[in-house]
């Protein structure tokens, strides 16, 4: 539901349903979704890694990683030697089996561009410097089961959409005003799209404040198109070409605030944020298209993230890129632990009498009629 477009990939979409079956039943009313309590990066990533650097750990920010050496022969990949660019000199990191080698080989948020209040966010299409997607395609040529970026990096428009978040100031009503629309309180909804809006727009009312130190009378809440080609109902515009004030009037617009539109502008920050790869992992894909997280035959390599493969879970999700850390460090030190399983609602027969109910409207059914169909021409030997 959150960024699926039509061209994406049917795979992904099938995973999705039945990995969140469990969901189904709240799915109209858009309940049983988790947040965190600021957005992720203050409440995920700055706790772990202050919990880190309390470990020892040293977080070396600045430096890119360009390429990497792998020793490939019948039954072994090693990596020899990291190439790296730090303060624009370039590096080389000499590593044998006894080095750990942990790869992100691709981000839905590289080469993602701002924009604001009166300047649109432009598209970046640079196909040469692409953070983590060059690094894989440096990766994928030195063997055929390291995947294929191209898969996913390949149509920029297929993967595109843009979004923005708008901070309103002094003017607490609007929030409130958005919020009684869905009768949602702060962070404890869903997101919500305007189906009828050219740009397909959703909107998303975190719980406040949504960052550490957020002044306390600023509201922020975010919003995506998926549709950034489109021209707008009420700016008639392509989405793309807007700046922040034209995104959020036609967001207002949307919410029946039309006649506001002038005074909330005044009291709000808009930032555009277009992004190229947002939906690059749902771009269709077969099988060996994304590398094993530890690669047949590795010694010291081994891939994090969403264009890992992993199966039976879904992408654009953190759970996954954290599941693909575990079953790195759990394959490459071949510790004997396991691996925290995917969530497997398909096989509880509760959960498959209530999505089932869900999809036939809610309303009574006989299960003697259902039975007889699913065992219609089935039999024992
Ligand atoms: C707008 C948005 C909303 C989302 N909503 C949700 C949600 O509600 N629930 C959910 O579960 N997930 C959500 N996600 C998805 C989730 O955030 C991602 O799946 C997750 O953050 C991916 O983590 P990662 O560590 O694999 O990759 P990333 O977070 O993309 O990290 C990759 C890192 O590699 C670095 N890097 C890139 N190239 C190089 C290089 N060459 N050398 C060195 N470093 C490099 C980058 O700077 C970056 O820090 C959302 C994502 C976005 C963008």
């Amino acid at each position: 539901m959150f960024a699926f477009e039509n061209w994406h990939s049917a795979l992904e979409i099938k995973r999705y349903m039945v990995r969140f079956m469990h969901l189904l039943e709240g799915m109209n009313q858009l309940e049983g979704i988790l947040h965190t309590k600021y957005n992720q990066y203050d409440s995920l990533i700055l706790p772990l890694v202050t919990w880190l650097k309390k470990q020892g750990v040293k977080p070396q920010l600045g430096v890119q990683v360009t390429d990497l050496d792998i020793k490939v022969t019948d039954t072994e990949k090693t990596v020899t030697r990291i190439y790296l660019r730090r303060d624009n000199k370039k590096e080389v990191i000499e590593t044998t089996v006894d080095d750990l080698v942990f790869v992100t080989n691709g981000s839905m948020t590289e080469n993602s561009s701002l924009g604001s209040m009166h300047q649109p966010a432009v598209l970046n299409r640079d196909m040469k410097q692409r953070g983590c997607w060059t690094l894989w395609e440096n990766i994928a040529k030195q063997s055929p089961d390291l995947g294929h970026p191209e898969k996913f990096v390949g149509d920029i428009d297929r993967s595109k959409w843009l979004s923005f978040t708008a901070t309103i100031t002094n003017k607490p009503t609007v929030f409130e005003y958005i919020l009684e629309l869905t009768g949602d309180k702060p962070g404890m909804g869903g997101a919500v799209t305007i189906k009828d809006s050219n740009w397909l727009i959703t909107w998303v009312t975190p719980r406040q404040p949504h960052f550490i130190n957020q002044p306390k009378n600023a509201q922020v809440i975010w919003a995506y198109g998926l549709f950034p080609d489109a021209v707008g109902n009420f700016v008639k515009k392509k989405m793309s070409d807007c700046t922040g004030e034209e995104l959020f009037t036609e967001l207002l617009y949307h919410l029946g605030l039309e006649d506001q539109i002038p005074q909330i502008i005044k009291c709000s920050n808009v930032i555009p944020c277009m992004m190229p790869y947002i939906t690059s992992q749902f771009m269709p894909r077969k099988r060996g298209d994304r590398p094993d997280v530890v690669p047949q035959g590795s010694t010291n390599l081994a891939f994090l993230g969403q264009f890992a493969e992993i199966p039976n879970d879904c992408v654009f999700t953190v759970e996954y890129s954290v599941r693909s850390a575990i079953m790195a460090v759990y394959g490459l030190l071949g510790l004997d632990k396991q691996v925290p399983p995917v969530y497997e609602g398909q096989f509880d027969i509760r959960v498959l009498l209530k999505a089932l109910k869900t999809m036939m409207g809610d309303k009574q059914f006989s299960l003697d009629k259902l039975l007889d169909q699913f065992m219609k021409n089935t039999g024992l030997k």
